[in-house]
């Protein structure tokens, strides 16, 4: 195995650093795990805890993938992963190891009622907007909210029996598109496109996203609600969650490794870095979401559906702006903090992580979809600074008492992290049945986990169930 160490020279130093004093000679790596987001640490820990050898490579500077917290804003407020509902076994499992502290957060989100609703920069109570002429959805939906429409039919109207057989070939002719779906529930383009594309949950648009998807995602909800009403976060800063988990592992994570190519022999798997870095082991776990793991050079290919999904799987157009405020402008207005409009101001939640759980220490501003690739370009016409000043003068256009109070203090684009290039995998119509079983398929001494990868869970706990299947396969091998 001493031989497989010859050109990696941080790993062959700290496995000699490691054996110093030990009567036996440095061992090799058993396997390489690709990123260090949740499922990589985990999958990390788990072979470990099993006697492995393992190394962690990581394209950043930092841990945590999609949970990015930024500890040096008010509150904490967190770019990535939000909260874990009580359901997640995995997660709260995780965060017991690795030592930190969960608190409850959910309560926070519900004080000061809903957010006020923004029409073509009018603010409009329930009744109004029920009788408003802008209203597009159909009679008996025209109290409802835009943003609740989508998520309250396909609650209602799910077509899915077992939501846990989701991806069962025999629900292939459930796979059509939302938009289609929404139609079939007698909605106009003009209400698909409000309650949908403007603010679109999963996928860029209704057209682009599958209805079995958002079914699969209603029953997994469902299920979470139904084993407690809380929503969990780290106390401090869900960050501190996969930092504590590096600590744990006895291995390297080594950071600022880019990996551009996996090749795989029917003896061994070595991966090449950006720096000119070489790694070898007896196994490969990738844990890079597919928008990124279609720019690594893979040999063999990956073929099938597998190389299908790698090289085209779409992930959800999502930019956060956090924005503080110089003094309580919604004290004034007397208005919800919170605001949902269909406009550049996107939608914006109050974040009350102050010293008590009403005060608001800022405001997490959120463009999804068709939005969120504007607010990007403007980034890339004037800077970060260019897109949230854009962001405050439109809610300051829409809410008077908010002008000259508020701050840009950060700007977060998922598409243009260069290790994520979107949020969340999301399927297109007809991508669905007979695909996910193939995702997580292993090629060889290539394998694969992540939260794309996962049949039953959503998020982060579906990522954590992918790294227990990825370690459980990588044993058995
Ligand atoms: C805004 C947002 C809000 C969310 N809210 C919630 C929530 O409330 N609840 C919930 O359950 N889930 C939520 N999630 C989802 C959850 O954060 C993810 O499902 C989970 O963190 C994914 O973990 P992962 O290990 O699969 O992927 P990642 O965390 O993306 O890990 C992959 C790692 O691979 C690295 N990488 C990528 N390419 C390369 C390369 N070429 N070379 C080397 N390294 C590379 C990345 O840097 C990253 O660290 C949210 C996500 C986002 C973005």
């Amino acid at each position: 195995m001493a031989g497989l160490m010859a050109g990696m020279p941080s790993l062959a130093q700290a496995a000699a650093k490691k054996a110093a004093g030990k009567p036996s000679a440095p061992r090799g790596l058993d396997v390489i795990v690709l990123g260090a987001g949740i499922s990589g640490l985990n999958t990390a820990w788990m072979l470990e805890q099993q006697g492995l050898n393992v190394a962690v490579l990581e394209g950043r500077n930092r841990v945590g993938g999609r949970i990015m917290t930024l500890l040096d804003q008010p509150g904490y407020p967190e770019m990535g992963f939000n909260s874990m509902a009580e359901g997640y076994g995995r997660g709260i499992d995780a965060a017991n190891r690795a030592g930190v502290a969960l608190e409850e957060v959910g309560a926070r989100y519900r004080i000061g009622g809903a957010p006020g609703l923004y029409i073509n920069g009018q603010l409009l109570s329930r009744e109004e907007w029920a009788r408003h002429p802008a209203n597009p959805f159909p009679d008996a939906m025209k109290s409802m909210m835009p943003a609740e429409v989508v998520s309250t039919l396909i609650a209602k109207h799910t077509r899915l029996k077992d939501w846990t057989q989701w991806a069962d070939a025999a629900n292939a002719p459930l796979d059509i598109s939302l938009y289609e779906w929404l139609k079939a529930q007698g909605l106009s383009d003009q209400a698909i496109h409000l309650a949908n594309d403007v603010s679109p949950y999963y996928g860029s648009n209704a057209y682009d996203v599958s209805a079995l998807m958002l079914e699969y995602n209603d029953g997994f909800v469902k299920a979470q609600f139904a084993a407690g009403p809380k929503s969990l976060a780290v106390k401090g800063g869900n960050l501190l969650l996969p930092q504590a988990m590096a600590k744990q592992l006895k291995g390297d994570v080594l950071l600022g490794k880019e990996v551009v190519a996996i090749e795989t022999t029917a003896t061994n798997a070595t991966v090449t870095c950006a720096d000119g870095s070489r790694f070898t082991a007896g196994r490969v776990v990738c844990s890079l979401p597919f928008s990124t793991l279609r720019h690594v050079h893979i040999m063999p290919g990956l073929s099938g559906v597998q190389a299908r999904s790698v090289a085209t799987m779409p992930y959800q157009p999502l930019s956060i702006a956090f924005l503080t405020a110089t003094s309580p402008f919604w004290e004034e207005d007397k208005q919800s903090a919170g605001m949902w409009t269909d406009g550049v101001a996107g939608v914006v939640t109050p974040q009350r992580f102050g010293k008590t759980p009403e005060e608001i220490s800022g405001f997490m501003v959120q463009a999804r979809g068709a939005m969120a690739h504007y607010w990007d370009a403007l980034v890339s016409q004037g800077g970060k600074e260019n897109a949230l000043a854009a962001i405050i003068a439109q809610i300051e256009a829409i809410r008077p008492a908010a002008k000259g109070k508020l701050r840009g203090a950060a700007y977060f684009s998922w598409v243009g992290e260069r290790f994520n290039q979107g949020d969340w995998a999301y399927f297109s119509p007809g991508q669905v049945a007979g695909v996910m079983g193939e995702l997580g398929k292993p090629a060889g001494r290539l394998h694969f986990c992540g939260e794309h990868t996962a049949t039953g869970a959503r998020g982060l706990e579906g990522a954590l169930e992918s790294s227990e299947r990825v370690a459980l396969e990588v044993l058995s091998a």
